[in-house]
């Protein structure tokens, strides 16, 4: 029987890797992403029809809990009942603690905090209203994660105080949905050749004066013990693990796939 998958932030980078890896598992997906990025997540959604599967896109911001009821909702009609959320959107900022402002604090946690509080909730009632959940196969909610939600980077320490955030939230929620037999749990990739390392490495350069791209080689060097950058199937990969029956016994953990960066 075809299960359906919502991935957020899922129009390129890692959230499009799950999207494909999962509709290649048998799940139909709906693919999210904010309006800036409509036409990718339609790309993405043509590929995974190509595969055989259904899909359907749903625009929202994450940040906001009205838009993130309207794309459960439209996942729902376009695709059937929902089995599985993967909250995958996020945003990364390379800025020193002293110079932050207050607005800088607030957007990295309405997205990384509140986009996966909003997600959570709206997809648990959701599947709660249903009943389609049981022992046998259980509902998933997955977060996106980090290894810096357990050491955190220097110039990165909101996203890392906000991936440790989504790390407690997991197992919050896995203590909460147990009875209601959902699983809970996050992934926590590395350094992986996205957008978002592009900005990183840009802006932690500026601070060290390294040439573009020579900072994610020199952290590859010199943290991953496999000595290669993540790329995102490595994470889809997990992803599809928690995402399939072979976990259902797995829940609140936040699972490292880092290539051998932070050792748990
Ligand atoms: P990316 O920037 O390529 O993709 C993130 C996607 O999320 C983008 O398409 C973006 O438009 C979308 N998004 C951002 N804000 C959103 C919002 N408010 N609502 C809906 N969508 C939104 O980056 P990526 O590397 O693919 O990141 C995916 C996830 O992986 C993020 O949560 C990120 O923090 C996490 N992560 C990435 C790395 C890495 O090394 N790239 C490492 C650890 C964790």
């Amino acid at each position: 029987m075809s299960r359906v998958a919502i991935v957020t932030g899922s129009s390129r980078g890692i959230g499009r890797a799950i999207a494909l890896r999962i509709a290649r598992d048998g799940y139909d997906v709906c693919i999210n992403d904010v309006a800036s990025n409509q036409s990718g997540a339609e790309e993405v959604a043509k590929e995974i029809q190509a595969l055989g599967r259904k899909a359907t896109v749903a625009i929202a911001d994450v940040s906001k809990l009205a838009e993130v009821e309207q794309m459960v909702q439209k996942a729902v009609n376009d695709l059937g009942p929902l089995n599985t959320i993967i909250a995958n959107a996020g945003i990364a900022q390379v800025k020193p603690l002293l110079d932050l402002t207050e607005q800088d604090f607030e957007n990295m946690f309405r997205v990384n905090v509140f986009g996966v509080q909003n997600c959570f909730q709206a997809a648990a009632k959701q599947l709660i209203k249903q009943g389609n959940c049981t022992p046998e196969a259980p509902g998933k909610m997955i977060a996106c994660a980090s290894i810096v939600a357990f050491k955190p980077f220097a110039l990165l320490s909101h996203y890392s105080s906000s991936k440790w955030a989504v790390r407690g939230l997991t197992q919050a929620y896995a203590m909460e949905m147990a009875e209601h037999h959902i699983t809970v749990n996050a992934y926590a990739p590395g350094i992986v050749g996205t957008a978002m390392w592009d900005l990183i490495d840009e802006k932690l350069g500026e601070k060290t004066g390294a040439k573009k791209g020579d900072t994610i080689k020199k952290y590859t060097n010199e943290l991953i013990a496999q000595k290669r950058t993540s790329v995102p199937e490595d994470v889809a990969k997990l992803v599809s693990f928690l995402c399939g029956p072979d976990s259902d016994h797995v829940t609140g953990q936040t699972q490292v796939v880092d290539g051998g960066i932070i050792y748990t």
